[in-house]
Protein backbone atom coordinates (compact mmCIF):
# COMPACT_ATOMS: atom_id res chain seq x y z
CA UNK A 1 0.00 0.00 0.00
CA UNK A 2 1.34 2.87 -1.24
CA UNK A 3 0.44 5.30 2.23
CA UNK A 4 -1.79 5.32 4.84
CA UNK A 5 -3.97 8.36 4.47
CA UNK A 6 -7.83 8.29 3.98
CA UNK A 7 -10.33 10.85 3.12
CA UNK A 8 -13.52 11.15 3.59
CA UNK A 9 -15.76 13.77 1.05
CA UNK A 10 -18.94 14.78 1.66
CA UNK A 11 -21.55 16.93 0.32
CA UNK A 12 -23.05 18.73 3.65
CA UNK A 13 -21.70 19.37 6.96
CA UNK A 14 -23.05 16.11 8.87
CA UNK A 15 -23.25 13.64 5.45
CA UNK A 16 -20.11 11.94 6.47
CA UNK A 17 -21.41 11.31 9.86
CA UNK A 18 -24.72 9.47 8.39
CA UNK A 19 -22.52 7.66 5.43
CA UNK A 20 -19.01 7.34 6.43
CA UNK A 21 -17.64 7.95 9.55
CA UNK A 22 -18.07 4.43 10.74
CA UNK A 23 -15.57 3.43 8.37
CA UNK A 24 -13.01 5.96 8.66
CA UNK A 25 -13.02 5.63 12.52
CA UNK A 26 -12.13 1.93 11.94
CA UNK A 27 -9.71 3.20 9.20
CA UNK A 28 -7.95 4.99 12.03
CA UNK A 29 -7.89 2.04 14.17
CA UNK A 30 -6.14 0.36 11.10
CA UNK A 31 -2.94 3.35 11.25
CA UNK A 32 -4.50 5.34 8.94
CA UNK A 33 -4.32 9.03 8.65
CA UNK A 34 -7.84 10.53 8.48
CA UNK A 35 -9.13 13.53 6.63
CA UNK A 36 -12.56 14.65 6.85
CA UNK A 37 -14.28 17.27 4.02
CA UNK A 38 -17.55 18.59 3.66
CA UNK A 39 -17.44 20.22 -0.37
CA UNK A 40 -20.45 22.62 0.89
CA UNK A 41 -20.80 24.75 4.46
CA UNK A 42 -24.34 24.13 4.55
CA UNK A 43 -25.64 27.95 4.44
CA UNK A 44 -28.68 26.70 3.82
CA UNK A 45 -29.22 24.43 6.16
CA UNK A 46 -31.79 26.66 8.48
CA UNK A 47 -34.52 28.37 8.31
CA UNK A 48 -34.44 30.16 11.25
CA UNK A 49 -30.72 31.79 10.73
CA UNK A 50 -29.23 34.09 7.60
CA UNK A 51 -26.90 32.27 4.88
CA UNK A 52 -23.94 34.13 6.71
CA UNK A 53 -24.44 32.65 10.61
CA UNK A 54 -25.55 29.27 9.43
CA UNK A 55 -22.20 28.98 7.59
CA UNK A 56 -20.35 30.23 10.70
CA UNK A 57 -22.44 27.68 12.97
CA UNK A 58 -22.13 24.57 10.94
CA UNK A 59 -18.49 25.25 10.62
CA UNK A 60 -18.12 25.07 14.24
CA UNK A 61 -19.90 21.92 14.40
CA UNK A 62 -18.09 20.17 11.71
CA UNK A 63 -15.10 21.18 13.18
CA UNK A 64 -16.06 19.60 16.41
CA UNK A 65 -17.56 16.89 14.81
CA UNK A 66 -13.87 16.14 12.89
CA UNK A 67 -12.21 16.61 16.20
CA UNK A 68 -14.65 13.68 17.84
CA UNK A 69 -13.46 11.79 14.85
CA UNK A 70 -9.99 11.87 15.51
CA UNK A 71 -10.07 13.45 11.76
CA UNK A 72 -8.16 16.17 10.19
CA UNK A 73 -10.47 18.89 9.14
CA UNK A 74 -10.36 20.59 5.42
CA UNK A 75 -12.84 23.38 5.32
CA UNK A 76 -15.17 23.98 2.68
CA UNK A 77 -15.31 24.89 -0.94
CA UNK A 78 -18.37 26.55 -2.05
CA UNK A 79 -21.88 26.68 -0.51
CA UNK A 80 -25.08 24.45 -0.27
CA UNK A 81 -26.77 23.72 -4.16
CA UNK A 82 -23.83 24.96 -5.06
CA UNK A 83 -22.04 21.52 -5.35
CA UNK A 84 -21.59 21.65 -9.58
CA UNK A 85 -19.75 19.74 -11.68
CA UNK A 86 -17.61 23.03 -12.89
CA UNK A 87 -14.04 23.40 -13.73
CA UNK A 88 -12.98 25.97 -10.49
CA UNK A 89 -14.29 23.36 -8.13
CA UNK A 90 -12.70 20.35 -9.50
CA UNK A 91 -9.41 22.73 -9.23
CA UNK A 92 -9.77 23.40 -5.29
CA UNK A 93 -10.34 19.87 -4.88
CA UNK A 94 -7.67 18.38 -6.76
CA UNK A 95 -5.57 20.32 -4.53
CA UNK A 96 -6.45 19.11 -1.20
CA UNK A 97 -6.45 15.81 -2.98
CA UNK A 98 -2.62 16.15 -3.68
CA UNK A 99 -2.01 17.85 -0.50
CA UNK A 100 -3.36 14.57 0.97
CA UNK A 101 -2.26 11.77 -0.92
CA UNK A 102 -5.06 9.37 0.21
CA UNK A 103 -4.86 5.82 -1.09
CA UNK A 104 -8.68 5.25 0.20
CA UNK A 105 -11.44 8.12 -0.44
CA UNK A 106 -14.82 7.48 0.17
CA UNK A 107 -17.47 9.87 -1.11
CA UNK A 108 -21.17 9.85 -1.64
CA UNK A 109 -22.93 7.23 -4.23
CA UNK A 110 -22.94 8.08 -7.39
CA UNK A 111 -26.48 7.90 -7.11
CA UNK A 112 -28.29 9.64 -4.68
CA UNK A 113 -31.91 11.53 -3.62
CA UNK A 114 -29.80 14.67 -4.27
CA UNK A 115 -27.44 15.96 -6.75
CA UNK A 116 -25.53 17.99 -4.62
CA UNK A 117 -24.34 14.19 -3.39
CA UNK A 118 -23.92 12.85 -6.90
CA UNK A 119 -22.15 15.76 -8.05
CA UNK A 120 -19.92 15.89 -4.86
CA UNK A 121 -19.34 12.01 -6.27
CA UNK A 122 -18.32 13.30 -9.86
CA UNK A 123 -15.81 15.68 -8.54
CA UNK A 124 -14.33 13.67 -5.98
CA UNK A 125 -13.60 11.24 -8.79
CA UNK A 126 -12.07 13.61 -11.47
CA UNK A 127 -10.11 15.61 -8.83
CA UNK A 128 -8.76 11.82 -7.62
CA UNK A 129 -8.23 11.32 -11.41
CA UNK A 130 -5.77 14.37 -11.70
CA UNK A 131 -3.21 13.77 -8.77
CA UNK A 132 -0.61 12.53 -11.31
CA UNK A 133 -1.42 15.27 -13.90
CA UNK A 134 1.00 17.70 -14.42
CA UNK A 135 -0.77 19.64 -16.99
CA UNK A 136 -3.73 20.11 -15.09
CA UNK A 137 -3.34 22.86 -12.81
CA UNK A 138 -4.87 22.24 -9.06
CA UNK A 139 -6.08 25.74 -7.10
CA UNK A 140 -4.11 26.26 -5.50
CA UNK A 141 -0.84 25.08 -7.08
CA UNK A 142 -0.19 22.11 -5.54
CA UNK A 143 2.77 19.08 -6.78
CA UNK A 144 1.31 16.38 -8.25
CA UNK A 145 2.39 12.42 -7.38
CA UNK A 146 1.78 9.07 -8.56
CA UNK A 147 0.70 6.62 -6.70
CA UNK A 148 -2.49 4.57 -6.28
CA UNK A 149 -5.79 5.67 -4.53
CA UNK A 150 -8.80 3.25 -4.63
CA UNK A 151 -12.19 4.63 -4.42
CA UNK A 152 -15.50 4.21 -2.59
CA UNK A 153 -18.78 5.06 -3.15
CA UNK A 154 -21.12 4.94 0.15
CA UNK A 155 -24.77 4.09 0.25
CA UNK A 156 -27.12 6.58 -0.83
CA UNK A 157 -29.75 7.93 1.54
CA UNK A 158 -32.95 5.75 1.63
CA UNK A 159 -30.76 2.94 -0.22
CA UNK A 160 -32.17 3.78 -3.21
CA UNK A 161 -31.22 5.72 -6.36
CA UNK A 162 -32.87 8.38 -7.58
CA UNK A 163 -35.67 6.09 -9.42
CA UNK A 164 -36.00 4.20 -6.06
CA UNK A 165 -34.40 1.31 -6.99
CA UNK A 166 -32.73 -0.45 -4.11
CA UNK A 167 -28.81 -0.24 -4.03
CA UNK A 168 -26.94 -3.42 -2.90
CA UNK A 169 -23.51 -2.59 -1.31
CA UNK A 170 -20.53 -4.10 -2.94
CA UNK A 171 -18.59 -4.65 0.68
CA UNK A 172 -19.94 -4.27 4.38
CA UNK A 173 -18.09 -2.70 6.99
CA UNK A 174 -18.92 -3.72 10.73
CA UNK A 175 -19.16 -0.50 12.38
CA UNK A 176 -20.88 -1.82 15.70
CA UNK A 177 -17.27 -1.11 17.28
CA UNK A 178 -17.18 2.55 16.61
CA UNK A 179 -20.86 3.29 16.12
CA UNK A 180 -21.10 5.33 19.84
CA UNK A 181 -18.25 7.83 18.49
CA UNK A 182 -20.01 7.75 15.47
CA UNK A 183 -23.39 8.86 16.98
CA UNK A 184 -21.30 11.17 19.14
CA UNK A 185 -19.93 13.01 15.77
CA UNK A 186 -23.50 13.46 14.12
CA UNK A 187 -24.70 14.70 17.44
CA UNK A 188 -22.39 17.16 17.08
CA UNK A 189 -24.62 18.86 14.21
CA UNK A 190 -26.88 20.61 17.11
CA UNK A 191 -28.38 23.02 14.69
CA UNK A 192 -29.68 19.89 12.09
CA UNK A 193 -32.02 18.89 15.00
CA UNK A 194 -34.99 21.54 14.43
CA UNK A 195 -33.70 22.34 10.44
CA UNK A 196 -34.23 18.61 9.32
CA UNK A 197 -37.23 18.38 11.14
CA UNK A 198 -38.92 21.17 9.33
CA UNK A 199 -37.03 20.31 5.91
CA UNK A 200 -37.39 16.40 5.73
CA UNK A 201 -39.77 15.24 7.50
CA UNK A 202 -36.86 12.95 9.82
CA UNK A 203 -38.48 12.87 13.64
CA UNK A 204 -34.54 12.91 14.31
CA UNK A 205 -31.64 12.88 12.03
CA UNK A 206 -30.01 10.62 14.83
CA UNK A 207 -32.52 7.95 14.62
CA UNK A 208 -32.39 8.11 10.80
CA UNK A 209 -28.92 7.03 11.18
CA UNK A 210 -29.57 4.60 13.71
CA UNK A 211 -32.36 3.28 11.26
CA UNK A 212 -29.85 3.56 8.18
CA UNK A 213 -26.65 1.41 9.68
CA UNK A 214 -28.93 -0.95 11.64
CA UNK A 215 -30.58 -1.48 7.89
CA UNK A 216 -26.81 -2.05 6.23
CA UNK A 217 -26.40 -4.06 9.23
CA UNK A 218 -29.45 -6.49 8.22
CA UNK A 219 -28.41 -6.40 4.82
CA UNK A 220 -24.85 -7.76 5.85
CA UNK A 221 -26.22 -10.93 7.31
CA UNK A 222 -23.70 -10.75 9.77
CA UNK A 223 -23.17 -6.88 11.29
CA UNK A 224 -25.39 -5.42 13.73
CA UNK A 225 -23.95 -1.70 12.40
CA UNK A 226 -22.95 -1.77 9.10
CA UNK A 227 -21.97 0.79 6.50
CA UNK A 228 -22.19 -0.04 2.94
CA UNK A 229 -19.67 0.29 0.06
CA UNK A 230 -19.36 0.30 -3.44
CA UNK A 231 -15.51 0.06 -5.27
CA UNK A 232 -15.27 2.65 -8.36
CA UNK A 233 -14.00 1.16 -11.14
CA UNK A 234 -10.05 0.79 -11.40
CA UNK A 235 -8.89 2.28 -14.35
CA UNK A 236 -6.82 5.15 -14.01
CA UNK A 237 -6.67 4.87 -10.22
CA UNK A 238 -5.35 1.39 -9.23
CA UNK A 239 -4.65 -2.16 -9.99
CA UNK A 240 -7.70 -3.91 -10.69
CA UNK A 241 -7.13 -6.12 -7.50
CA UNK A 242 -6.52 -3.23 -5.55
CA UNK A 243 -9.20 -3.52 -2.33
CA UNK A 244 -6.92 -1.37 0.37
CA UNK A 245 -10.21 -1.06 2.69
CA UNK A 246 -10.79 -4.87 2.64
CA UNK A 247 -7.55 -4.94 3.41
CA UNK A 248 -7.64 -2.80 6.28
CA UNK A 249 -10.75 -3.97 7.87
CA UNK A 250 -9.39 -7.52 7.75
CA UNK A 251 -12.82 -8.97 9.31
CA UNK A 252 -14.62 -6.21 9.90
CA UNK A 253 -15.07 -5.98 6.41
CA UNK A 254 -17.38 -8.11 4.65
CA UNK A 255 -17.61 -8.59 0.76
CA UNK A 256 -21.10 -9.26 -0.41
CA UNK A 257 -20.94 -12.60 -2.00
CA UNK A 258 -24.67 -12.03 -3.24
CA UNK A 259 -23.25 -10.00 -5.84
CA UNK A 260 -21.66 -12.70 -7.53
CA UNK A 261 -24.31 -13.38 -9.49
CA UNK A 262 -26.16 -12.39 -12.93
CA UNK A 263 -27.54 -9.42 -11.33
CA UNK A 264 -24.38 -7.92 -10.89
CA UNK A 265 -23.85 -9.43 -14.31
CA UNK A 266 -26.59 -7.68 -16.11
CA UNK A 267 -26.02 -4.15 -14.46
CA UNK A 268 -22.14 -4.17 -15.21
CA UNK A 269 -22.67 -5.34 -18.75
CA UNK A 270 -20.62 -3.42 -21.08
CA UNK A 271 -18.11 -2.53 -18.71
CA UNK A 272 -14.84 -3.79 -19.25
CA UNK A 273 -13.29 -5.07 -16.29
CA UNK A 274 -10.41 -7.39 -16.40
CA UNK A 275 -10.68 -11.38 -16.95
CA UNK A 276 -8.01 -12.34 -14.06
CA UNK A 277 -9.99 -10.81 -11.63
CA UNK A 278 -14.08 -11.16 -10.13
CA UNK A 279 -14.58 -7.43 -10.23
CA UNK A 280 -16.92 -7.88 -7.09
CA UNK A 281 -14.64 -10.30 -4.57
CA UNK A 282 -10.91 -10.18 -6.34
CA UNK A 283 -10.97 -13.59 -6.56
CA UNK A 284 -8.72 -14.77 -9.29
CA UNK A 285 -10.98 -16.38 -11.98
CA UNK A 286 -9.67 -19.95 -12.92
CA UNK A 287 -12.94 -21.17 -14.56
CA UNK A 288 -12.00 -21.96 -18.02
CA UNK A 289 -15.50 -21.94 -20.73
CA UNK A 290 -14.87 -25.32 -21.43
CA UNK A 291 -15.50 -25.88 -17.57
CA UNK A 292 -18.30 -23.84 -17.35
CA UNK A 293 -20.14 -25.53 -19.94
CA UNK A 294 -19.32 -28.61 -18.09
CA UNK A 295 -20.38 -27.06 -14.78
CA UNK A 296 -23.40 -25.72 -16.40
CA UNK A 297 -24.62 -28.75 -18.43
CA UNK A 298 -23.96 -27.10 -21.81
CA UNK A 299 -22.42 -29.56 -24.24
CA UNK A 300 -22.53 -28.09 -27.77
CA UNK A 301 -21.06 -24.97 -26.70
CA UNK A 302 -18.92 -22.72 -29.25
CA UNK A 303 -16.78 -20.00 -28.87
CA UNK A 304 -18.13 -16.79 -28.81
CA UNK A 305 -16.72 -14.85 -32.13
CA UNK A 306 -14.71 -11.99 -29.99
CA UNK A 307 -12.90 -14.44 -27.81
CA UNK A 308 -9.45 -13.75 -29.06
CA UNK A 309 -9.81 -10.13 -28.33
CA UNK A 310 -9.20 -8.15 -24.76
CA UNK A 311 -13.04 -6.48 -25.15
CA UNK A 312 -15.88 -7.65 -22.81
CA UNK A 313 -19.25 -8.11 -24.60
CA UNK A 314 -22.01 -8.33 -22.57
CA UNK A 315 -22.09 -11.93 -20.41
CA UNK A 316 -25.99 -12.35 -21.13
CA UNK A 317 -25.54 -11.25 -25.09
CA UNK A 318 -23.02 -13.79 -25.75
CA UNK A 319 -25.59 -16.58 -24.17
CA UNK A 320 -28.32 -15.43 -26.60
CA UNK A 321 -25.39 -15.33 -29.53
CA UNK A 322 -24.82 -18.94 -28.56
CA UNK A 323 -28.87 -19.43 -28.57
CA UNK A 324 -28.91 -20.34 -24.88
CA UNK A 325 -30.71 -17.43 -23.31
CA UNK A 326 -33.86 -19.20 -23.28
CA UNK A 327 -32.64 -21.95 -21.27
CA UNK A 328 -30.13 -19.67 -19.11
CA UNK A 329 -31.62 -19.70 -15.29
CA UNK A 330 -32.38 -23.42 -16.17
CA UNK A 331 -28.98 -24.14 -16.57
CA UNK A 332 -27.84 -21.92 -13.15
CA UNK A 333 -30.35 -24.13 -11.19
CA UNK A 334 -28.12 -26.48 -8.46
CA UNK A 335 -25.03 -24.13 -9.13
CA UNK A 336 -22.77 -21.80 -6.85
CA UNK A 337 -23.82 -18.28 -8.39
CA UNK A 338 -20.21 -17.21 -7.50
CA UNK A 339 -19.25 -19.82 -9.83
CA UNK A 340 -21.45 -18.87 -12.06
CA UNK A 341 -20.30 -15.49 -12.11
CA UNK A 342 -16.65 -16.16 -12.56
CA UNK A 343 -17.29 -18.43 -14.98
CA UNK A 344 -19.34 -15.87 -16.93
CA UNK A 345 -16.99 -13.35 -16.78
CA UNK A 346 -14.08 -16.12 -18.32
CA UNK A 347 -17.13 -16.68 -21.18
CA UNK A 348 -16.80 -13.64 -22.53
CA UNK A 349 -12.58 -12.87 -21.91
ZN1 LIG B 1 -26.16 16.04 2.23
Amino acid sequence: MPNKNAIAIGAHPDDIEFYMAGTLLLLKKAGFEIHYLNLASGNCGSAEYNSTTTRSIRNTESRAAANILGAHFHPSITDDLEILYQLDLVRKLAAIIREVKPSILLTHSPQDYMEDHTNTSRLAVTAAFTRGMPNFKSSPSRPVADYEATLYHAMPHGLRDQLRRRIVPGAFADTASVHKTKHEALAAHKSQQGWLDVSQGLNSYLLAMEDMSLEVGRMSKRFQHAEGWRRHLHFGFCKADADPLAQALGPKCLINKDLCGLKVIATTAGIPVPATFCCICNKRLHATPRRFLQLSGFSNFQRPRNHHTRQFRRPIQAFADLGFERDLHASFRGRSIHEMHHALLILDA
